[in-house]
C-alpha cells in the first residue's frame, strides 16, 4: 500500500472528479491522503474531506505564496483549526522565494506563527520551501521545529538541506518531480535519503509523475513516485511502499490507521 503524504484534494479541478480520483486510488493501491490547507478561507473545505472518508487526514495552515494584508493567522488561530481529530499536522508553511519578492517580513512571521502553533499542540508542520532553504533552516533553528519535528514536502534542494533538516527530525518527501528526466540533481539526493525518513506525495493536481506528465495530477499516482525511486534504489517497490507507509504513521502519528 502507498500513501500520499500531499495533495490539494478541496481544489475544484479534483473535487470535480472526485469518484474516479477515489477509484484510481484503490486500483493504485493508495489506501490513504493527507490533504492540505491553503487559506484559512478553504479550511472548511479541506476538513470536510477529510471528514467525508475514513482513509484521509488534513492539515490546517495558510501557504506562504497566499499574500494578504487583511487577516494573518494568529497562533491561536491555527490551534483553533487544529484541534480536530481529522487534522494532524500543521501548515502548509514555510517560504518560497521563487513566486513572490521582497519584501517578505510577513512570510517569516507567518512561518515562524505557524511553528509556534505546531510546537504548542504537538502535531508535525508541513514545510515548503523554494529558493528559500538558507532562510527556512535559519528559521526552523531559531523556532525550535525540531520539537513538533514535520516534513519538507515537495524536496528539491541539495543534499546538505536534506541532512539538515534530517537532523531536525523532519522527513524528506519526494514528489513527481523526482520522475522528470531533467531531475539529475534531485535524483542524486533521493538516492541519499535515509530510508526510515523517506515519505512520497503527488502535490496534486499539480507536478503530475511521468508516464502522465502535463496532465491532472491525483494521488493515486503516487505509485509512480514509490516505483521510480525503487528503481533509482535498486530495490522493490514493496520495500519503499512500506517503509514510506510506517514513516507516514510515525510522523503524523495521530493519524491512526483503521484497523
Ligand atoms: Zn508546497
Ligand atoms: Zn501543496
Amino acid at each position: 500500500m502507498f500513501i500520499d503524504s500531499h495533495c490539494h484534494l478541496d481544489f475544484a479541478e479534483l473535487q470535480a472528479d472526485a469518484d474516479n480520483i477515489f477509484a484510481l486510488m484503490r486500483d493504485n493501491k493508495v489506501t490513504h491522503a493527507l490533504t492540505i490547507s491553503t487559506t484559512l478561507e478553504t479550511f472548511p473545505d479541506v476538513l470536510k474531506v477529510a471528514e467525508a472518508h475514513y482513509n484521509l487526514w488534513c492539515s490546517a495552515g495558510v501557504h506562504p505564496d497566499e499574500q494578504r494584508d487583511d487577516h494573518e493567522p494568529s497562533v491561536d488561530e491555527l490551534l483553533k483549526l487544529a484541534d480536530h481529530p481529522k487534522v494532524v499536522a500543521i501548515g502548509e508553511t514555510g517560504l518560497d522565494y521563487f513566486r513572490l519578492h521582497e519584501p517578505l517580513d510577513w512570510q517569516r512571521e507567518r512561518f515562524r506563527t505557524h511553528i509556534r502553533a505546531a510546537n504548542i499542540c504537538n502535531k508535525p508542520l508541513v514545510i515548503h520551501t523554494r529558493n528559500s532553504s538558507a532562510d527556512t533552516l535559519k528559521i526552523m533553528r531559531e523556532e525550535n521545529a525540531d520539537r513538533a519535528r514535520g516534513v519538507m514536502h515537495c524536496f528539491t534542494e541539495t543534499q546538505q538541506v536534506a541532512e539538515a533538516a534530517i537532523e531536525m527530525g523532519f522527513y524528506i518527501s519526494l514528489s513527481g518531480i523526482v520522475t522528470f528526466k531533467s531531475a539529475k540533481d534531485l535524483q542524486a539526493v533521493a538516492l541519499m535519503i535515509p530510508l526510515n525518513r523517506l515519505l512520497i506525495e503527488t502535490d496534486s493536481p499539480y507536478l503530475a509523475p511521468t508516464p502522465h506528465r502535463g496532465k491532472m495530477n491525483q494521488p493515486g499516482y503516487v505509485r509512480h513516485v514509490a516505483e521510480y525511486i525503487a528503481t533509482l534504489r535498486g530495490v522493490s517497490v514493496e520495500e519503499i511502499a512500506e517503509a514510506t507507509t510506517a514513516n507516514f504513521f510515525n510522523l503524523f502519528k495521530t493519524a491512526i490507521p483503521p484497523s
